[in-house]
């Protein structure tokens, strides 16, 4: 009995899309709405936290996988800036030595030593010169 729920299952969610990170941002948001709604008491909001939740079921069910990427990556594209600017400043409360800095024109972390006053770093990756504060 239990085998057959288990295989009907598998066999429902075998080529479903899953759950990635714009889907993790559009949880976190409607969970924000829905404690907002609870707050404030308006009830238009937690309409609306439920509209999300049912999006965010609905793109991890889906089995149209390239579209469900491709949003996936325009999210993380449009998303590149913050989240990297996070991981520098995490990055440099474990490195005491080192200051870490975007490139202003691929967005690529770069490690620089601090204490040296303002200079000119080059990206590693990119190869684009420009000046900082170590
Ligand atoms: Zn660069």
């Amino acid at each position: 009995m239990k085998n057959k729920l288990t295989e009907k299952l598998t066999r429902w969610l075998y080529g479903r899309y899953g759950t990635d990170e714009l889907n993790m941002a559009i949880l976190v948001l409607a969970l924000v709405i829905s404690l907002i709604a609870g707050i404030v008491g308006f009830p238009l909001l937690s309409c609306v936290s439920l509209g999300l939740l049912i999006f965010v079921n609905y793109r991890a069910f889906s089995k149209n996988i390239a579209k469900r990427a491709a949003e996936n990556k325009a999210w993380r594209n449009a998303t590149v800036v913050p989240r990297r600017t996070f991981k520098a400043i995490r990055m440099g409360w474990k490195d005491h030595d080192h200051a870490y800095r975007l490139c202003p024109k691929c967005h690529q972390i770069c490690r620089i030593p601090k204490g040296k006053g303002r200079i000119e770093v080059h990206c590693p990756s990119c190869k684009e010169g420009f000046e900082v504060k170590s």
